[in-house]
């Protein structure tokens, strides 16, 4: 295994005897470094093996083990290591501007990720994680895809004020999408019959900056989350087009979803029922349909 400094922390001379890793939050100082120290140091900017490294301090001098101590005080900004396990595809739900921005950066950061698919596509199934891009609200039948393929997603809002990322739905743990509409229907009663008129629409106010910061937000969550660094569950960020300020949101489940319920998941193919879209809030059939069909 090649053992690299976080290029993040770069090794930074604080005195003539004292080296500190990082700039504005220094995580680490050696103080006082002797010869083979700051030589094993030095090896670590490029990428060095634990041999080398006690080769290294044998020849400057010190005990084989130095090099052991050194791995184990620079661990905190020791760059990480290869991921274990395979990494997993992220579908990005959407199109436009800020859709292929997300796309764009999560390649830059060497993640496998892909637009366009079929719902019927095999790969779907095994994704790792979904986003979802969409305006006003997310149509019933986007996230229900991912529901019950138990696949964490996370929806990219453009409203007519703000943009909201998130909350990362992870399947039976916090709040769904389902929920965020019941709770605006218990709100506006309306909120059913005007959503299922937003579902086909363009996204609003899908700027330049806008798409910029959102993008930058919503694939920073992905890999957040692989890196186990999720966003707090049933939180939502909300960036608001005219402030430019980011505010976070916290959503909470619905008792009529039932989302968290085991006996809910995966979640039901809610079938038209006639009659009843304005009962169910945009998560039934009726509304939705028309909206995708529109
Ligand atoms: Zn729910």
């Amino acid at each position: 295994m090649v053992y690299a400094l976080d290029p993040s922390r770069p090794p930074v001379w604080r005195s003539p005897r004292a080296l500190q890793f990082g700039v504005e939050a220094p995580d680490i100082v050696l103080e006082d470094p002797s010869i083979a120290e700051e030589r094993m140091v030095a090896a670590l900017a490029g990428g060095a093996s634990r041999d080398t490294l006690r080769t290294i301090a044998a020849a400057g001098g010190a005990a084989p083990e130095a090099a052991d101590a050194l791995l184990a005080r620079l661990s905190p900004v020791l760059a990480a290591g290869p991921r274990t396990g395979p990494a997993g595809l992220v579908v990005l739900d959407g199109a436009g501007p800020t859709a292929a921005r997300i796309l764009a950066l999560l390649h830059d950061a060497g993640v496998d990720a892909r637009a366009g698919l079929d719902d019927d596509d095999p790969a779907l199934d095994g994704a790792e994680a979904a986003v979802l891009v969409a305006p006003y609200a997310v149509a019933p039948r986007r996230h229900q895809r991912w529901l019950r393929r138990d696949v964490p997603h996370l929806p990219v809002v453009f409203g007519d004020r703000a943009v909201h990322v998130g909350p990362f739905v992870t399947p039976g743990d916090g709040p769904c999408l389902r929920c965020g509409d019941l709770h605006r229907r218990d709100a506006d009663p309306a909120w059913p019959a005007i959503a299922a008129q937003l579902h086909a629409r363009p996204l609003p106010g899908e700027s330049e900056l806008a798409c910029g910061a959102v993008s930058s937000v919503a694939a920073g969550a992905v890999l957040a989350r692989r890196d186990g660094r999720p966003l707090p569950t049933g939180v939502a960020m909300r960036f608001d087009r005219r402030t430019l300020r980011w505010s976070e949101q916290r959503r909470e489940a619905h008792p009529e979803c039932g989302c968290l319920s085991p006996a809910a998941a995966p979640a039901p193919l809610v079938r038209a029922r006639p009659g009843t879209a304005t009962a169910d809030g945009p998560w039934a059939g009726p509304a939705d349909s028309r909206a995708a069909t529109s």
